[in-house]
């Protein structure tokens, strides 16, 4: 079935194959280390779709100093508060590099929020956020130590979501 060579288009060699495969970019957002597999639920929250006309390279499943991991970059875009902490919630060992000028100026690691308002929806349909009032959703967040997966408590219900929190993503 599979042919290819387990070691197939990897190099130790950095420089051209490594420009030939992700360009540097001038202005924008280069998000790094993200969970292998995620970059494209990462690129659903940033809102790129068939109408987006920036320039975004992605790489998926590549070799890190700490693993496989997905990266992400976009020219003229920085990230909102908001979509750094939805990031986190899929990622949060992921981290966020501002480009300027083809200069890092700004780095930071994202991790796990203490507590998100607005991102994700509460399961439970009777929670005060899923009826008419005008109330933003806001969940507290904690890791589980051993299995490193992520509940979210509702502050209003006490709802608690451990599994496929994207899928509820506002
Ligand atoms: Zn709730």
């Amino acid at each position: 079935m599979n042919s290819i060579p387990s070691n197939y288009g990897r190099s130790k060699k950095l420089g051209d194959k490594n420009d030939l495969r992700i360009k540097a970019i001038e202005n924008g957002t280069v998000i790094d280390h993200i969970k292998p597999g995620q970059a494209l639920n990462v690129l659903h929250i940033l809102g790129v779709n068939d109408n987006f006309t920036n320039t975004v390279s992605i790489v998926m499943n590549t070799d890190g100093e700490r693993g496989g991991k997905d990266v992400i970059k976009i020219e003229g875009r920085e990230l909102t508060e908001k979509e750094v902490e939805t990031i986190a919630l899929l990622s949060p060992k992921a981290t966020v590099n501002i480009i300027r000028d083809f200069e890092v100026v700004s780095k930071r690691k994202i991790g796990t929020p203490d507590s998100i308002c607005g991102i994700v929806k509460c399961v439970n349909p009777n929670c005060i956020t899923n009826s008419c009032e005008p109330i933003e959703t806001r969940f507290a967040v904690t890791e589980n130590e051993k299995t490193k997966t992520l509940s979210l408590r509702c502050v209003f219900c006490e709802s608690v979501m451990t599994t496929e929190v994207f899928k509820y993503l506002l």
